[in-house]
């Protein structure tokens, strides 16, 4: 029996407003507990929410850029529930008239192909309270600074297939909130939440199984893995001839499993209903339009500009495209060289690789943009080789002098000069006379062999292109 999965996935991503979304109390992040809190967003009773424009507008524009049609009309609404972080006992959202509907984000996946992922619905809610649980006693404290605290939900089309797709469609829609700049899209830090729901199928069926909802996902990996582990969990219940439940599950870091939390609760255990304090928001064309027209170029269209103005492969420009900084970096880095093409070389590989171990983006870089490119154009003059460059390159890291100097000061200048090369071939081929026997006896492989040679004797500074044609020549004779 042959199984699939059917993945959709709800995203919560915290808006960067100033204030909060029914009052003016500021959003600031790690302020002493309770003092970012007035009685609207502590849920006192007889206060009035007042909505806030900023909020509609960031709505709007992930609308927007997530090809969603933007309603004329949409409600709040009072979803109710008991929770000690969310005081007046309902979260005001949105329910039956959501800001925005029937949209779709495209996704690369890894053969470089992309896939359309339709985007049902996002709407607009308030984040409630924190709770912090003291690890020494038994007693937890809540901090309200968190009510009130914007949110857009975002919920996708059961139309993902793989783990490795929902990442792709999580790093997609975190890069487009970061290029509209209207959301930290921090998992770790819970301004990007993710519960995702799953269930498995047989191959071709075209009715979907029972599914879970899985929470607790604070990074991109963790909903991998605990999408991995659920798909498994359900094919072996199902193979055994049992029946998936439909219900809550939290991921177990530690554990790497999925532990039952709670049934599966409906939306009309909740009670919804249209908040009376609220009017219908009515957004007129001329709106869209104004946020339409204001809405930056976005990753989708930056990745295709870079495919066909820099003549750079598919997946070089997903890759630099990933966050706004990134690309920056490579568009300064790139401008002033002869071939683009190098410039990504070396911010996927190299670049990438230091700010992966430093721990910072692009935008932080130990190494400019400016100094990279400094080095690219001494390889592209033909002053170091790649490798050399690799060298000067980690200096730069180091320090801040630019390639020019570090090659003078090192020097580590490429030996071009012919004749200083024929000598060093001569003495390496006279050295190893065996080995050229062999090679001339057929074993071409230790062409390589000699090259090293060469490069030794030269500390790694001879034109590689030099030494080949020159040793080709000596050894043929
Ligand atoms: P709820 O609000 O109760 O969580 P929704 O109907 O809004 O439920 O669906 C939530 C998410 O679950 C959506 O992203 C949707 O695509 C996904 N989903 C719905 N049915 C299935 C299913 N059978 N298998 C996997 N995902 C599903
Ligand atoms: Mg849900
Ligand atoms: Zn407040």
């Amino acid at each position: 029996m042959k199984f699939e999965p059917v993945i959709g996935l709800e995203v919560h991503a915290q808006l960067k407003t100033r204030t909060k979304i029914f009052c003016g109390c500021s959003t600031a992040f790690g302020a002493p507990p309770n003092t970012h809190v007035c009685p609207v967003c502590l849920g006192m009773p007889g206060v009035l929410p007042v909505l806030n424009k900023g909020v509609v507008e960031y709505a709007m524009k992930m609308a927007l850029a997530t090809n969603c049609h933007v309603e004329g009309t949409s409600r709040f609404a009072r979803k109710n529930y008991f929770y000690p972080d969310l005081p007046k006992g309902y979260q005001i959202s949105q329910y039956e008239l959501p800001i925005a509907r029937q949209g779709h984000i495209n996704i690369t996946l890894e053969d470089g192909t992309t896939r359309q992922i339709g985007i049902t619905r996002i709407h607009m809610e308030e984040d409630a309270g924190k709770l912090v649980h003291d690890p020494d006693r038994p007693v937890s404290y809540v901090d309200y600074n968190r009510t009130g605290v914007p949110l857009i939900e975002i919920v996708s089309e059961p139309d993902i297939k793989s783990p490795e797709q929902a990442g792709a469609y999580l790093r997609q829609l975190r890069a487009i909130l970061r290029y509209l700049d209207i959301s930290d899209g921090n998992m770790e830090e819970g301004s990007f939440r993710c519960d995702a729901n799953v269930s498995v199928k047989l191959k071709g069926e075209s009715e979907f199984g029972t599914r879970t909802e899985l929470k607790n996902l604070n990074s991109f990996k963790f909903v991998e893995k605990a999408l991995a582990y659920e798909i498994e969990r359900q094919i072996e219940v199902l193979g055994e001839g049992g029946s998936v439940v439909q219900e809550t599950r939290l991921w177990d870091a530690e554990k790497n499993l999925t532990v039952s939390m709670r049934g599966k609760e409906e939306a009309h255990d909740y009670r919804y209903f249209p908040d009376p304090d609220l009017v219908p928001l009515v957004i007129d064309n001329g709106w869209i339009e104004e946020v339409k027209k204001a809405l930056p170029e976005l990753p989708d269209q930056r990745r295709r500009r870079f495919v066909k103005d820099y003549a750079l492969p598919e997946y070089d420009a997903d890759v630099l495209t990933a966050s706004r900084e990134l690309a920056d970096y490579f568009e300064d880095c790139a401008s002033g060289l002869d071939n683009p093409k190098t410039a990504s070389n070396w911010i996927m590989g190299e670049l990438m690789g230091l700010l992966n171990t430093r721990g910072v983006t692009a935008a932080g870089s130990p190494v400019s943009a400016q100094r990279l490119a400094g080095l690219i154009r001494l390889i592209e003059e033909g002053v170091v080789s790649g490798k050399i460059a690799k060298t000067v390159f980690d200096e730069m890291a180091e320090s801040d002098k630019d390639a020019k100097t570090i090659v003078d000061e090192k020097g580590l200048v490429q030996v071009s000069d012919e004749s200083a090369i024929e000598e060093i071939v001569a003495k390496v081929v006279d050295n190893h006379p065996e080995e050229v026997q062999r090679y001339r006896e057929g074993k071409t492989k230790l062409f390589g062999f000699f090259v090293g040679r060469v490069m030794k004797e030269t500390q790694g500074k001879a034109n590689p292109q030099v030494v080949n044609r020159i040793l080709k020549d000596r050894l043929s004779k």
